[in-house]
Order: structure tokens, then C-alpha cells, then sequence
């Protein structure tokens, strides 16, 4: 497996959990991905911002994946968050990177999403988005399953 993971950002026992919530979740959801990149940005959300992570398919070099789904992807989140909201949200964003590598999720070239075969406007309600309850729908048991099998300590050593 060609998995690259860069947490830049964030403290060291949070870098440290990030990987360790990401090499758990790409074994669980994606086991048998031969290729994948992954940006993880823990920083500082805007006042005005209501979101607290966000995923998407970071297009700069896409030559280097012709004729696959997407493999490389960007993840932002709040460097603000509790320690089980952080792993909640990792595993969340990394539901979003599943549906995009599966091709459930994907952007139009107009800049919509595409549900598998339908097409979802700009204008619909957050909640009604179904990649969005799917990953609400799929975070807490990948936040406890990862905790339980990940054995994540916080002092800051990495087992992995
Ligand atoms: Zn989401």
C-alpha cells in the first residue's frame, strides 16, 4: 500500500491521534486501497464558520491518477475540538474520503455533487444531503470501534 499521510497543524499529541484515527479508518473503510494521499490540516476555524471539518478532493496533480476516483484528498479540521469530537470528526471526514475513492460521492463539472446517480444542487439543506447522513449515521460506532481497537493514548507515544 502507497498511503501517505501529512498532519500539519495542531499539537503534537493531536498530529499523533490523527494518525493514529487515520490508519484506523482507512483499515476499516478501504482496506484494500493500493494508493492513497491524504492532507490533514488541524488549524483554527473562522468565528463565523459553523463547520467544524471539511473534506474534499484535492485536484492539483490529478495526472497522477488517470482513470481511477480520486486518491488524494485534503481534510480540514478545528484544532478547537474535545478529544472524542476530534476523533468523531476524523472518522466522519474519512467517510466522505470512502464515498469519493467508492465514486458514491462526486463532483459535477458545474460544481454540484453527484450522489451516485443523482444530482444534488448547492441549495440542498445540509441534513438532506444522504453522504451527510451516511457519515452522521457512521461516526460514533468509527469513533468507538476506533478507540477500542487503536488502544489511542494520549501521552503522546505512537504504537503504531
Ligand atoms: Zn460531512
Amino acid at each position: 500500500m502507497d498511503l501517505s499521510c501529512r498532519v500539519t497543524g495542531g499539537t503534537k499529541v493531536q498530529k499523533h491521534i490523527a494518525h493514529t484515527t487515520i490508519g484506523f479508518c482507512v483499515r476499516k473503510l478501504f482496506p484494500s486501497i493500493r494508493k492513497l494521499d491524504l492532507n490533514i490540516c488541524i488549524k483554527k476555524f473562522k468565528a463565523d464558520d459553523d463547520a467544524i471539518g471539511y473534506c474534499q478532493v484535492d485536484t492539483c496533480e490529478p495526472f497522477d491518477y488517470v482513470r481511477t476516483s480520486p486518491r488524494r484528498f485534503k481534510v480540514e479540521i478545528s484544532k478547537a475540538l474535545d478529544l472524542m469530537s476530534f476523533i468523531r470528526v476524523l472518522c466522519h471526514e474519512m467517510v466522505h474520503v470512502k464515498q469519493f475513492i467508492k465514486e458514491e460521492l462526486t463532483d459535477t463539472d458545474s460544481g454540484q455533487s453527484k450522489w451516485k446517480s443523482k444530482v444534488y444542487s448547492h441549495n440542498t439543506p445540509y441534513m438532506d444531503c444522504p453522504w451527510e447522513k451516511e457519515a452522521y449515521k457512521q461516526e460514533d460506532a468509527l469513533l468507538w470501534e476506533c478507540l477500542l481497537t487503536t488502544q489511542i493514548n494520549i501521552s503522546g507515544e505512537n504504537k503504531e
